[in-house]
């Protein structure tokens, strides 16, 4: 059984239509890529997952139980953190008082724990525990982002867009962040529009173009597609 499965999903905004009847699967263990273009409804998609946008009509199960209609927090309690596009932050706060805002369903005790796992993974972090996160540079942001939705413990982590904005150099430490956390047993549901690195990571992809699912194949399978390749990786 997968552990998350989103059957016929249509997602409106008013009269545009963002999502148009997607169905796909994540199993557990799995890294799973969602790529296209701007607007293809990627980030609609997740933010429905999330609970953060209704859906006009559709199923969407998550460990064999339906996720459709109750609260975005009820979700993230089941076990789905969001890493939003554009990390948002709390700019204001410092990197701990971040970490905590993730973990405010848990215990201080449970909290603790978890951040010291937070700081394993992401050791920058921890050495800039006290400092005003709206001051980290771009790729301290998106860790803090990351490490905020890890505060949830969650069984799937949707990372939306993680190399946006970011150099070469840090996208590379980024990817090898969400392997490493894959290997630690988070499933893992990433969009990204750098298909060449996130389909290089990935077990499955999905390809998406105007809110329909054009394509689905092993990661390697899609890297070496031709129609993938001409429109996605620069030929
Ligand atoms: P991007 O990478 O640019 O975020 P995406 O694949 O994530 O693209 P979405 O952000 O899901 O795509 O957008 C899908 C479609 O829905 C687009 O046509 C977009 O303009 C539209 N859309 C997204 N959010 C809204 C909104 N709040 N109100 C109206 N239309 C929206």
């Amino acid at each position: 059984m997968a552990l998350l499965s989103v059957s016929d999903l249509h997602v409106s905004y008013g009269a545009i239509k963002a999502v148009k009847g997607i169905s796909f699967e994540v199993n557990e263990g799995e890294i799973v890529t969602m790529i296209g273009a701007n607007g293809a409804g990627k980030s609609s998609t997740m933010n429905t997952i999330a609970g953060l946008i209704k859906p006009e009509s559709g199923q969407i199960e998550f460990d064999g139980q339906s996720i459709v209609g109750i609260k975005a927090h009820q979700i993230v309690d089941r076990g789905i953190a969001l890493c939003p596009e554009g990390r948002r932050v709390f700019a204001q706060m410092t990197v701990d008082e971040n970490l905590d805002m993730g973990g405010y369903l848990h215990t201080a005790q449970e909290n603790e724990e978890e951040l010291e796992v937070v700081y394993e993974h992401f050791p920058r972090l921890r050495e800039r525990a006290g400092q005003v996160a709206g001051t980290l540079s771009g790729g301290e942001q998106q860790m803090l982002a990351m490490g905020r939705a890890l505060m949830s413990r969650p069984k799937l982590l949707m990372l939306d867009e993680p190399s946006m904005g970011l150099a070469p150099i840090l996208v590379e430490e980024i990817f090898d962040i969400i392997k490493q956390l894959n290997e630690h047993g988070t499933t893992i549901l990433l969009v990204e529009q750098n298909a060449s690195m996130a389909l290089s990571i990935a077990n499955r992809g999905y390809v998406l173009e105007t809110g329909r699912i054009v394509k689905t194949g092993t990661g390697q399978d899609l890297l070496h597609d031709d129609d993938v390749r001409k429109a996605y990786l620069g030929g």
